[in-house]
């Protein structure tokens, strides 16, 4: 069996950024589990996994624009400590809920600045602007429930999803 559209697939990957730095794995953990074809991981990897099998392994390196994106500047905001329910709790790193507008919807937003009086927001995906080395064994497969592809998703070995 190879792996195409409505295919559900586990895979272990590790993810390492441009300085060598693990950013993600699955190593220690269950597989990654997802329907092939949907868009329900990044276009560069899916691509790249496309007519794998179980136990095909391999490392692809992935464009920010096959990835999270480029960087966005626009999404980058001040917003005053005051606005913050508990501002103590507000440091660099950490992600809070928030809207870029009124009637946007809810979105995390990464602390990148703390001043005094000023906490600087950032909109962007955690990842968006870097390039993205996959290091990845294909680890199960099989073919999709009705559901499943109704979905848009895999579920779980007991069903079990959250939308
Ligand atoms: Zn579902």
């Amino acid at each position: 069996m190879k792996i195409t559209k409505d295919k559900v697939v586990g895979i272990h990957y590790t993810l390492t950024g441009d300085e060598n730095k693990v950013l993600d794995t699955s190593s220690g953990g269950d597989p990654l589990s997802y329907l092939h074809g949907h868009g329900n991981i990044i276009p560069g990897l899916e691509a790249e996994l496309e007519g794998k099998s179980v136990k095909d392994t391999f490392k692809v390196t992935v464009q920010p624009e096959l990835a999270y994106g480029h960087h966005d500047k626009d999404l980058v905001f001040n917003v005053s400590r005051s606005n913050f329910a508990d501002p103590e709790s507000i440091q660099v790193g950490v992600q809070v809920r928030g809207q870029l507008a009124e009637n946007e919807p809810p979105m995390l937003l990464s602390v990148v600045e703390v001043t005094e009086d000023e906490v600087v927001l950032d909109g962007n995906h955690p990842l968006a602007g870097q390039t993205l080395h996959f290091d990845v064994e294909v680890m199960e497969l099989r073919d999709a429930t009705a559901e499943e592809i109704a979905h848009g998703h895999a579920h779980g070995p007991h069903g079990h999803h959250h939308h």
